[in-house]
């Protein structure tokens, strides 16, 4: 019941920050940013109202660790069932700490990060991010086997258009 949770808040003063507030869940803390001239009072307040709004928004989405394990599985599934236990990963998670890749796998630990940029992006782009690292835990590198795996999900091709396209706006460049 990870919404019961209370979480660590670090607050964040910004002298180019006027009148906007903003918030973002780091792993187990909730970084919120206000204008540095804001009172204690109102930060008391505005930590209050971005708590209740990231929280709101978590649930909307729905996209939890324990959904994108569920997620995994159905994947699995769909497209890499005849490898059995072979693309079965050994933990996938929401991280954010990974600012130069969508997602990350370590085969040898079985391993599966996926980047919190993504956790508002459609359903259809995660689905292939997530298969993309599923992928890696049958064939570790970019190779033409690989591409045929993740080929058989439908979308890949638009979803890595996708990913392009938002990497592109953005002015960063993304590893797979
Ligand atoms: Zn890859």
């Amino acid at each position: 019941m990870a919404g019961l949770r209370k979480p660590v808040v670090e607050v964040r003063r910004s002298q180019r920050r006027r009148r906007t507030v903003s918030a973002y869940r780091d792993g187990e803390r909730v970084v919120v940013l206000i204008p540095d001239q804001f009172s204690r009072a109102e930060e008391s307040e505005w930590v209050d109202r971005m708590l209740a709004r990231l929280a709101a928004r978590e649930e909307r989405l729905g996209r939890s660790d324990e959904e994108l394990l569920l997620r995994s599985r159905r994947l699995i599934d769909r497209y890499l069932s005849e490898h059995g236990r072979a693309a079965i990963p050994a933990s996938v998670r929401w991280v954010t700490n990974q600012n130069g890749r969508w997602g990350s796998c370590t085969p040898a630990d079985r391993t599966i990060r996926i980047s919190h940029r993504i956790q508002e992006m459609p359903d259809w782009v995660i689905d292939y991010v997530v298969l993309h690292e599923l992928a890696h835990l049958v064939v570790p590198s970019h190779n033409a086997r690989f591409w045929a795996l993740v080929g058989r999900y439908p979308k890949t091709e638009r979803a890595r258009g996708y990913l392009e396209g938002v990497a592109a706006a953005a002015g960063i460049v993304l590893a797979d």
